[in-house]
């Protein structure tokens, strides 16, 4: 599925051209793939494009992929850190007015980050694993003031391994927040459930701004403490975002997520062709806006499914819903057989229920493992396993495992699902959910 019109394809043979005469590594690299941007004629031609990925930015940067006219000290470039979800942290520039101009595009979805946005005076309160942040957050002897970044972002304290955060760091990022008041929170919403479950256990109520959940994707289970840490008065906003692009599709208030193309070119690839419309497929994102770091057909190891729906809120950006990293699948003989997404609606927002995570351990195996709260009774988690089991179907293993306690990731990230199995290349046919 190529997810623009060809209005963009336009756009998009510009950037190419830019791409082919500005910057040195596209010229070696569609060169080397016999791919001159003369031979584009038609929006069809693009899937012949090599498709660029991480390791070509971490190999190339700064000289090889900075567009003619930028030096990498330029002090007009953001300049901006991966978490280090797939291995080694990749640093990555734009054009600071390029990133704002991405941001202010995807927000016209969404009223509330609209208004945020435009805000004179910013206050953003992120709350996250300290590698997404720029900040040494994790320090416990860190001040306030230490934590206050230079466009106004206050950086609340949190452990880089989350559930061991110290009872002192989760006092003091309340009172922060509360003496803070920001007018909007940037959050990792798994992060940010936690601190809603400590508000709620301590009686606090969050200071009410809108809540812009990226990072990871939100769990329901997230969504639902989200929600209550505001008494139900603020819903999470998603925001698909990366370090190398910016803002990428934000959800609007009737709850779908809307893709930017009027800032990108987006393609869901599905084993080497176009997604049907309501197929998963890995995105791919081409930038449009001639900037420093500009991107041909970027793969972002994130699998989107698009949306053949008229979204009620009126706006023409296409819908699509997020299905998750594609390296946190569930596999099966090379086959993705089920993604995070499709996890997460059939684990679903229990009241008993704090935090989960669904492990693939071996081809045949998971293990579901559950943090839970006083509502809990034994049979509610294994009546869960047993939804999970059938849904992976026949001859899987679905073993429980009721715990205080589940580690994040090296990157400080934590993934509600997550495969032990490499990545395989072909994706599975998708198990319906009933
Ligand atoms: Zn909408």
């Amino acid at each position: 599925m190529i997810i623009n019109q060809q209005a963009s394809f336009d756009k998009f043979k510009k950037e190419l051209n830019y791409c082919y005469e500005k910057v040195p590594f596209y010229k070696k690299h569609l060169d080397s793939a016999g791919a001159r941007p003369d031979s584009i004629h038609a929006i069809r031609d693009i899937i012949n494009l090599p498709f660029t990925e991480k390791k070509h930015y971490r190999k190339n940067f700064p000289l090889g992929v900075l567009a003619q006219g930028y030096k990498p000290n330029d002090p007009r470039l953001t300049r901006s850190q991966s978490s280090g979800t797939t291995g080694e942290r990749l640093v990555t520039v734009e054009a600071g007015i390029l990133l704002l101009n991405r941001a202010i595009k995807c927000a016209r979805v969404n009223p509330s980050i609209n208004k945020a946005l435009s805000n004179y005076v910013k206050k953003t309160c992120r709350y996250a694993a300290p590698n997404c942040s720029d900040v040494e957050c994790a320090n416990p002897n860190s001040t306030m003031q230490d934590r206050i970044l230079d466009d106004g972002t206050l950086v609340l304290p949190v452990y880089h391994d989350l559930l061991t955060t110290s009872e002192e760091l989760i006092a003091r990022a309340l009172e922060e927040v509360c003496d803070y008041q920001p007018d909007l929170y940037y959050i990792d919403p798994t992060h940010f459930a936690f601190l809603a479950r400590q508000a709620k256990s301590r009686g606090i109520s969050l200071p009410d701004a809108p809540v812009m959940a990226t990072y990871t994707g939100p769990t329901l289970c997230a969504r639902r403490q989200i929600k209550a840490a505001f008494d139900g008065k603020r819903s999470v906003i998603e925001l698909l975002a990366s370090s190398e692009m910016g803002w990428i599709g934000m959800e609007c208030p009737h709850g779908r997520l809307h893709l930017n193309t009027d800032s990108f070119f987006l393609e869901v690839i599905r084993d080497g062709e176009y997604a049907e419309l309501g197929e998963s497929g890995e995105l791919y994102i081409t930038s449009l806006d001639k900037g420093a770091l500009p991107h041909i057909r970027y793969k972002t190891g994130d699998a989107v499914k698009l949306l053949d729906e008229q979204c009620p809120c009126g706006n023409p950006l296409p819908v699509a819903a997020m299905q998750g990293r594609m390296m946190n699948f569930i596999k099966q003989n090379n086959r993705y057989i089920a993604s995070p997404y499709e996890i997460d609606q059939l684990i679903g927002a229990p009241a008993w229920l704090d935090q989960y995570q669904c492990h693939q351990i071996d081809e045949n195996s998971v293990v579901l493992k559950i943090i839970v709260n006083d509502d809990y009774q034994p049979e509610q988690g294994e009546k869960l396993a047993a939804e999970v089991k059938r849904f992976l179907g026949e001859g899987w293993s679905v073993q429980l495992e009721k715990l205080n306690y589940i580690a994040t990731e090296r990157s400080g990230k934590f993934h509600a699902t997550k495969s032990d199995i490499s990545t395989p290349t072909v994706f599975g046919e998708a198990n319906a959910i009933a």
